[in-house]
């Protein structure tokens, strides 16, 4: 999975996985009872098909190997470079959250996750913002191939996950939930409130498009106030969720002003919401996130550490062994503590500002959307 690198100076470096891994490794996290590390084969073609367009993935692999560039299908563009090796790394992505949610729905394991996926900018027949192959859709159609009849995509990256939503614009088995900056201010300029899903399938998107600026706070004020709900109303059988921490304050791509804690937080609570509601079938995935030793390894080894049922508290000190493998390679003095910004919120239920910008955003949700859910904007 370390092969999916579009070359130096593109933000998505796989040093950002790399790190992760040495992290999570060193915290002991794999050592948790009942942990098993999966090596996936990359997808074959009939399995990325499922999601993908077949002259897609045809160009892909052209791309792959003769460098031929494609950029009416988004290869060989700023975002997404082409690269020897690019197929197979992606399908290898694609495969892991495949099989991910595969071993989730036959209970072969409670959770899984998958911190080199999340790449859902990438659409049925173009790749898009450093995405090739979409795992996460790939998660969510598998486990409705298995069997399931509703499944929930909760997204929490800084950007709108338009390609997810767009596979399942106008499917009814599958709530598409994204919390992120608005797209007036940042990639892809999609996501608003007013996109609540096809015509077949109206209310099974939502979309909470945050202020520039928007905090640890108010991201998981906006959270709370839409997701929870959203997700009771639908009751899926089955979480994918998505936690790119590209929200982070450090982050050099977006305008959020969101901390480490408030990222763990929201973790914790999509897990909690997989037991709640879908007997504890959850699979995770990683995302964006460009602050690489700054934010990116602590924010996705919480994600494992909720995966594993080892939380950790923000007060944990980082491995020597970690930190000093970050300052010999990167030159750069690594974070102290798992923690970055404490963070408490005020609770939707505890009321609203009709004046104030996030309280605004998050009512256009509602407003939009609840009512499509059978819920009350204002009272639920
Ligand atoms: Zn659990
Ligand atoms: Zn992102």
């Amino acid at each position: 999975m370390l092969g999916y690198d579009f070359g130096p100076g593109h933000p998505m470096a796989p040093s950002r996985l790399h790190l992760t891994m040495s992290l999570v490794r060193s915290l002991g996290l794999l050592d948790a009872p009942g942990v098993e590390l999966v090596d996936p084969d990359p997808a074959s073609d009939s399995e990325l098909e499922l999601v993908h367009d077949e002259r897609y993935v045809a160009a892909v692999r052209s791309a792959s190997e003769k460098g031929t560039t494609d950029p009416l299908r988004g290869l060989g563009t700023e975002d997404d470079p082409v690269f020897p090796g690019m197929h197979d790394a992606a399908a290898r992505i694609f495969h892991g959250s495949y099989a991910a949610a595969g071993a989730v729905w036959a209970g072969e394991v409670e959770h899984a996750v998958n911190i080199a996926g999340g790449m859902h900018h990438a659409r049925r027949d173009a790749a898009s913002g450093f995405c090739i192959y979409n795992d996460a859709a790939a998660a969510v159609r598998r486990l409705l191939d298995d069997g399931a009849t509703r499944v929930a995509y909760v997204d929490v990256d800084a950007h709108h996950g338009d390609g997810v939503e767009s596979v399942f614009w106008n499917d009814p088995r599958v709530l598409t939930v994204s919390v992120h900056q608005s797209g007036h201010s940042l990639f892809p300029g999609t996501g608003f409130p007013t996109d609540t899903g096809g015509p077949r399938a109206e209310g099974s998107a939502v979309n909470v498009a945050l202020p520039r600026h928007t905090d640890g706070a108010g991201f998981l004020r906006a959270f709370d106030a839409v997701v929870p709900a959203a997700l009771r109303a639908f009751a899926p059988e089955a979480i994918v969720s998505q936690h790119g921490c590209d929200s982070h304050a450090q982050d050099p791509l977006t305008d959020l002003h969101v901390g480490v804690d408030a990222q763990r937080i929201a973790v914790e609570r999509v897990h909690a919401l997989a037991h709640e509601l879908s007997e504890g079938r959850w699979v995770a995935l990683g995302g964006g996130g460009y602050a690489v030793i700054d934010v990116v390894p602590r924010a996705w080894a919480n994600v494992v550490a909720e995966v594993v049922h080892r939380p950790l508290d923000p007060d944990t000190p980082l491995p020597a062994a970690w930190r000093r493998e970050v300052a010999e390679g990167a030159g750069e003095d690594p974070p102290r503590r798992m923690g970055d910004h404490p963070v408490t919120f005020r609770p939707w239920s505890q009321g609203y500002d009709p004046a104030d910008d996030l309280d605004r955003s998050v009512l256009a949700t509602r407003r939009e959307v609840f009512p499509l859910l059978g819920l009350d904007p204002y009272l639920d």
